[in-house]
């Protein structure tokens, strides 16, 4: 409601103080001019005073209140002695001298202004403009104010208070033009354009009054003192402005921002139209025009120069940011690559290169007695995993253990990668490093006893650890995360969740591994292999049923390598494949010798491995060889293992489809352990079934083995198969078999493998049926 009344109010009270300007009403203008003073003088103190937090605008908002309060004062003791006192007011010295409290006060707040200003400002290009702008003003007062009259001058020099105030005036008018120059390429806020009109006008009527003083009789409520009104009006409603403007940074409020309205004072126009003035109104003091366009010819030329450094400077400035900015580009990419680098893609750990940089900075900062243990970590059965559920589920079980196992590292300080693409190193630092990893190693294996749901399917992970530690274990520091992968092999070989830390005998076991490797593959076949043959005997009375042939290797001749050291290895190399001809060469070779002395064909079986298996011409080359020695096929057997893989790869099944047809025996060897079950036996074309040691151990003893025999035989013989229990060492072992009525054995009981030779002593003399006393 107020505000409604207040607008209509203050713009009737400005109609009738202009009605009174204009028409010079001294009653109403008297009457009005403390009025709308008072008014201002509110505004701006609350614009500039109250609505302030910055200090320095808070002191410059003060003297410009208090500029406009004395002013009012002035007007109210004006107003007092010509309508209640009825004197006149031109005589009194208050109100003579009071109106220049108010040049004081503007004054104040300028050198407020100009002490800010100058910090922002490029200070050569403020001293040309203060320079050009007190030349023009002064040629400007001499030839207006003073007439070149150096009495004037002289007069003034004896009224101190109206030349203080003047030369404040000048001073102001001077900072006024240099801030506008200066600031031409600055956006200036608009309230500080308008605060600033404000005062030029102050100053400009100030002028005008000095002069009509001089020369004309000075009369109140004319145009000049609206003038004054009119300047104080402009500094109120800066202050509205600047009170409803958002908070700003202090340093932006003086010398303005880029995002302000543009400030385009045209005071140079003051300066270029000073000579014009002159050659104006002054037409016969021509020496002062060429004064004046000489002073600004200099002006603009200094000027070109600093303008154009500043502009240089500039440039310079945003070149420096732009390569900054380049810089900081060119550091965040070069980041986002390495850390591509250096982590894993599916499982988003650190790679095995960073896990790699990270452990040798790790071991070159060991304390002394401090220790790094490093596991590593191998996924089992990824293969069949993607094989059986696809590779996206293979892909987020990955990505599940990965984090189960970050989750348990980082809880035992450890550190871990991705190492390959299903295996994982962790690395742990400290005096108590190796206990942390054992740790950390139990922690994983339980769990992976719990099964990682995904795709609504629940997956059991299961996975080999291997642990080796610095410098326990080695002291070469390479050779740590080798040690954990062969501490994980040791593992692996034992089962599946298993950990193996590393030792000394792991280590020779591993170094024999690669010496039997560099051996074999230097070995001549011929002079250092030999076949050993093992009697197979049927089971009712123990008379001779075939032989299985088993390779020895004495190495050089003498040193004896036992087949399980050497032919995993063989079928890692792939000697495995020419290893196996040679085998079934010599066997078929033997086949035929023993024929042509005994007269009597037997029945001999030969181990195969599935790597052979796969060979595509392996079915011809058994026929060839078969054929070269006359061998009967259904008295050849071959013997094979590892039944899941065969199941798995149609490429052995018809291999063994082809053997089948040929005519070859085909036996299922170690049948009872590993992989082998009832369900391969009903799916592979066989012929016999030769039942793992494993089993015919615990025969008398065990109910369970003995289950397990009794159902693969009743099986085997639904299915027309023949069964032989292979490691029968003892006699009751023997008569166990008898009567669960398996049709043949083999084992130590009757004979151990020999050599051809003793075969022939022993076993092809005459028919031997062995009763054990
Ligand atoms: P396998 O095929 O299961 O061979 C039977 C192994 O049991 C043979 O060991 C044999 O000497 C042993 N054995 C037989 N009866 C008894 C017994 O009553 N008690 C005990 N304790 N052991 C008995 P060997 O000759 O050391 O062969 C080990 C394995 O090496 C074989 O297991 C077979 O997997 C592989 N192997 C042996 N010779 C050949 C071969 O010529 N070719 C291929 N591919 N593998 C072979
Ligand atoms: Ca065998």
């Amino acid at each position: 409601m107020k505000k409604k009344i207040f607008m209509p109010v203050l713009t009737l009270v400005y109609l009738l103080y202009s009605y009174a300007i204009i028409t010079n009403n001294n009653m109403l203008g008297d009457l009005l001019s403390p009025i709308l003073m008072f008014i201002i003088t509110c505004v701006i103190f609350y614009g500039f005073v109250k609505k302030q937090e910055i200090t320095i605008l808070k002191w410059l908002g003060s003297m410009v209140t208090l500029a406009a309060f004395s002013w009012f004062l002035c007007d109210t003791w004006w107003g007092i002695q010509t309508l209640v006192l009825h004197t006149n007011p031109e005589e009194n010295f208050i109100t003579v001298y009071g109106y220049s409290m108010s040049n004081l006060f503007l004054f104040l707040a300028t050198s407020f202004a100009v002490h800010e200003d100058l910090k922002k400002m490029n200070k050569i290009q403020a001293m040309l403009d203060a320079i050009i702008v007190s030349v023009s003003i002064t040629v400007l007062l001499w030839l207006f104010v003073f007439d070149q009259r150096s009495d004037k001058v002289v007069l003034l020099l004896t009224d101190p208070i109206s030349m203080a105030s003047l030369i404040m005036d000048v001073i102001m008018y001077a900072w006024i033009n240099v801030w506008a120059f200066s600031a031409r390429k600055i956006k200036t806020p608009l309230y500080h354009a308008i605060l600033v009109t404000g005062a030029l006008i102050f100053v400009i009527a100030d002028f005008v009054y000095y002069y009509i003083d001089f020369y004309i009789d000075y009369k109140a409520n004319t145009w000049i003192d609206g003038a004054y009104v009119v300047a104080f009006s402009l500094m109120a409603v800066s202050a509205i402005l600047k009170a409803r403007a958002k908070k700003e940074k202090p340093d932006l409020i003086l010398s303005g921002s880029k995002k302000r309205v543009v400030c385009k004072l045209g005071v140079e126009i003051f300066i270029l139209s000073a000579p014009l003035i002159v050659l104006i109104f002054k037409r016969d003091e021509i020496e002062y025009f060429i004064l004046l366009v000489m002073a600004l010819l200099i002006y603009y030329i200094l000027i070109s120069f600093t303008q154009k450094s500043l502009f240089q400077e500039k440039l310079l400035q945003l070149e420096k940011k732009n390569v900054l900015e380049l810089e900081k580009k060119v550091k965040e990419r070069t980041e986002e690559i390495t850390k591509l680098h250096n982590t894993d893609f599916v499982t988003g750990l650190y790679s095995r290169r960073y896990f790699e940089a990270r452990l040798s900075k790790s071991l070159k900062h060991l304390d002394q007695n401090e220790l790094i243990s490093v596991l590593y970590i191998e996924l089992n059965k990824s293969k069949s995993i993607k094989y059986l559920y696809g590779k996206d589920t293979a892909e987020k079980l990955l990505k599940s253990v990965s984090e189960a196992l970050y989750q348990i590292a980082i809880r035992n300080d450890g550190f871990i990668a991705t190492y390959g693409d299903d295996a994982f190193a962790i690395m742990v630092k400290g005096y108590e490093a190796e206990a942390s990893s054992e740790t950390i190693a139990m922690e994983i294996i339980d769990r992976c006893n719990e099964l990682f749901f995904i795709d609504n399917h629940g997956i059991k992970a299961t996975l080999n650890i291997g642990i080796s530690c610095y410098p326990l274990d080695t002291l070469d520091k390479n050779n740590l995360i080798k040690n954990a992968d062969i501490a994980m092999m040791q593992a692996r070989d034992k089962g599946l969740n298993r950990v193996q830390s590393y030792s000394d005998k792991i280590g020779k076991i591993t170094d024999n591994r690669h010496n039997i490797e560099v051996k074999l593959k230097k070995v001549v076949f011929d002079k250092e292999f030999l076949l050993y043959y093992q009697p197979q005997v049927y089971c009712k009375d123990g008379t001779l049923s075939g032989f299985e042939t088993l390779i020895r290797w004495y190495e050089g001749g003498t040193k004896f390598i036992p087949p399980l050291d050497f032919i995993p290895l063989a079928e890692e190399t792939g000697i495995i494949v020419p290893l196996g001809y040679w085998i079934i060469e010599n066997a078929a070779k033997q086949y035929a010798l023993w024929k042509e002395k005994t007269g009597h064909a037997y029945r001999i079986a030969v181990n195969v491995s599935s790597k052979q298996l796969v060979e595509v011409d392996f079915v011809e080359k058994l026929e060839a060889i078969l054929k070269k020695y006359d061998v009967k096929p259904e008295l050849f057997e071959v013997e094979i293992t590892e039944t899941q893989q065969i199941e798995n790869s149609i490429n052995i099944q018809e291999t063994l489809n082809d053997l089948k047809r040929l005519g070859v025996s085909i036996a299922i060897d170690d049948f009872g352990t590993g992989y082998s079950s009832l369900y391969y036996l009903k799916n592979l074309p066989a012929d016999r079934i030769k039942i793992a040691k494993e089993l015919i151990d615990n025969v008398e003893s065990d109910f369970y083995s003995k289950a397990i025999i009794q159902m693969v035989i009743s099986v085997a013989k639904m299915k027309g198969n023949k069964v032989i229990a292979e490691g029968v060492e003892t006699k009751e072992q023997w008569e166990c078999l008898q009567k669960l009525d398996c049709d043949e054995i083999q084992g130590y009981y009757f004979a151990k493998p020999m050599p051809a030779g003793d075969i022939e002593d022993k076993w092809l003399d005459k028919e031997k049926v062995i009763e054990k006393i």
